[in-house]
């Protein structure tokens, strides 16, 4: 009789509690979204004769190499703000012929790519003034509204449901760069004995300059943004990861620290690629309220948070109502904005075309 009684309470308990759930989980104050973005050069779209306002489109994140004049002009005219994504420390086409650039594990070699991301030794000095002076042009020559850093991390491949997360970089450089800046004496040795002995004794250290190390990339691309072009934005594309996530993986091995990075950055662009990387659509929704209460800060640098999500057919084909799931997912709790990796996908299949449209333009509206 009691257990009766007592499924009773709690059965009634659940169905009074669930439905407050929902509402307190939906419940988002009355937000503003600023960004209804698209990835990707909007070619594709234009092909198929749609105009990106019609489709509650407001603004365009293209590959700082794809950007032109006639692009930049089309989509000025259809109402576009115009983000340039920017790889920053990719070193494919650069590493192959600029050996000294390309990164070393803890065995002493050069690593081997990291599926298909080949990333390149941050503190080597003719890398970051080939790619501070590329920036330098990019702002020169067109009017963007911002720059979206790309690939900024350690070499590593997390857009996978197996990442590939190698420990690096023991060259030359930054051995006595992480030597000089923590004031620690590394014995003498072979690479790999140092390496080890580093990772030995000092693996706070090495993990948090790791950390700085890319901080500092972030905080070089805001002083030429100021510089240069003072009031646009600095975004940044990045892995999501939880802090825990792969035993902390995103900070221990891409070097990628929230709290040095928000000093830098005023849009953080979470990548949450839920296909590529083995999770299920709902997850967008999650990380999303992860990152925005991990992001809550009393200080007045809260970032904006316009997270990218997956549209492109890989591995899988990502139907129309998978999409509408992570394209919301990506708007929840802190974010104001959202963009899809990639135009092309979109073009390519009306129902997701008809999804953007819809969506889109009822956030204008709201
Ligand atoms: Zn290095």
């Amino acid at each position: 009789m009691m257990f009766k009684k007592w499924c009773f309470v709690l059965i009634y308990s659940l169905i009074a509690f669930i439905p407050l759930s929902i509402v307190s989980c939906n419940n988002e104050p009355d937000k503003e979204i600023e960004i209804r973005g698209i990835y990707g050069h909007p070619q594709p779209l234009w092909n198929k004769g749609y105009n990106l306002s019609d489709l509650g489109i407001n603004a365009i994140f293209v590959h700082s190499g794809s950007i032109d004049d006639k692009m930049m002009q089309q989509a000025r005219e259809e109402g576009m703000k115009i983000y340039a994504e920017f790889a920053t420390l990719n070193g494919k086409g650069y590493v192959e012929d600029n050996i000294e650039a390309w990164a070393v594990n803890e065995k002493g070699e050069h690593v081997e790519a990291a599926s298909w991301f080949m990333g390149v030794c941050p503190t080597e000095p003719g890398f970051r003034q080939y790619r501070y002076e590329q920036l330098r042009n990019l702002l020169t020559e067109y009017d963007i509204d911002g720059v979206w850093m790309d690939y900024v991390h350690w070499h590593a491949q997390f857009e996978e449901p197996e990442p590939i997360l190698p420990e690096t970089c023991f060259c030359e450089n930054c051995l006595s760069a992480f030597s000089a800046d923590k004031d620690i004496k590394v014995p003498v040795g072979s690479t790999s004995q140092k390496a080890e002995w580093i990772m030995n004794n000092h693996d706070v250290d090495w993990r948090n300059w790791r950390c700085e190390i890319i901080a500092g990339w972030a905080a070089d691309m805001r002083k030429i943004v100021d510089e240069v072009k003072p009031g646009i934005l600095l975004g940044i594309y990045h892995c999501p990861w939880t802090d825990d996530e792969f035993d902390g993986a995103r900070r221990r091995i891409l070097g990628l620290d929230y709290d040095l990075l928000t000093e830098h950055v005023d849009v953080f662009s979470p990548m949450v690629y839920h296909a590529r990387m083995g999770r299920n659509p709902e997850w967008v929704d999650e990380n999303i309220r992860w990152f925005s209460s991990r992001m809550e800060s009393d200080k007045d640098n809260t970032p904006k948070i316009w997270p990218i999500v997956q549209a492109y057919d890989n591995p899988y084909q990502i139907s129309a109502s998978e999409f509408e799931t992570v394209l919301l997912g990506g708007l929840s709790a802190n974010a104001t904005g959202v963009m899809m990796f990639t135009t092309r996908a979109i073009a390519e299949n009306e129902e997701k075309v008809a999804v953007v449209k819809k969506n889109y333009n009822n956030l204008s509206t709201q």
